[in-house]
């Protein structure tokens, strides 16, 4: 179902103890009775003691990423039923950090995905176009094609558990967030493509996130758009104040 969502990415950062200290902060700053759902996305290490001490609280607990057999020799791998095992049932797949760094294809990539759903997880799936992209103005292509290989073979029941981020690679972690009409042109155009191959309702029933130097002072004018409906948060996300305020933003 169609909601918003703020989304905390933390990456490679916070140990064990870091990691509790920042979900008390949170526990403590995060308004409560918004209409936001808030998820937290820590390393796995810490993945089952954060839903531990999340409990009670309406802060979900996602994972950054998954490996898409059920299990075997994969030395240094997470499978879907490991985070399942400890309550973790929402999983962020095809991080452009994935995808450059680890060499994730779209076919790997979409493999992930049906592993997740078949042990019922939630995918926040990620993506995104680079700066040559843009500056050649095949951003539109480059987003259809990940959309194509990475989801479109689904079912339309399927896609109740998917969730995008959009997020512009040139715009994660520098400081150059895309604009407003930016971000609502492409997120305008998501929705279209995915009404195209399926139908209304699941283009209308489809959470859109945007991505990319969200920031307290930015997230208000990107999240008024008619179709972002919330954030995937990187660096915002690892101090509470500002992480608040981006939840506070969000309607
Ligand atoms: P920043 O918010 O640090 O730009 O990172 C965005 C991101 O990659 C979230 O997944």
């Amino acid at each position: 179902m169609r909601h918003t969502i703020v989304a905390g990415n933390w990456k490679m950062h916070k140990t064990y103890q870091e990691t509790h200290k920042l979900l008390d902060e949170l526990i403590e700053k995060l308004p409560t009775g918004k209409e936001v759902e808030v998820i937290v996305a820590p390393a796995f290490t810490n993945l089952g003691s954060a839903v531990a001490h999340l409990d009670g609280t309406n802060i979900q607990v996602a994972a950054q990423n998954m490996h898409q057999a059920e299990g075997g020799a994969f030395t240094g791998e997470v499978s879907a039923q490991m985070l399942k095992s400890v309550n973790v049932e929402t999983v962020i797949i095809g991080h452009s950090e994935r995808r450059h760094y680890f060499h994730e294809t779209d076919a790997i990539l979409a493999d992930k995905v049906n592993t997740a759903l078949r042990h019922d997880m939630r995918v926040i799936f990620c993506i995104g176009e680079e700066l040559k992209d843009r500056e050649n103005k095949q951003f539109l292509n480059v987003i259809f094609n990940q959309l194509t290989d990475g989801l479109f073979h689904l079912t339309k029941e399927q896609w109740a558990n998917i969730v995008i981020a959009y997020e512009p690679v040139w715009a994660i972690g520098t400081g150059m967030t895309a604009t407003p009409e930016q971000v609502q042109e492409m997120h305008a155009f998501i929705r279209r493509e995915i009404e195209r191959k399926y139908d209304l309702n699941v283009a209308n029933s489809t959470s859109i996130l945007y991505g990319g130097s969200v920031k307290p002072s930015n997230a208000q004018e990107l999240f008024a758009n008619p179709d972002v409906d919330g954030g995937l948060i990187g660096g915002a996300a690892l101090i509470a104040d500002d992480f608040a305020a981006i939840v506070n933003a969000a309607e």
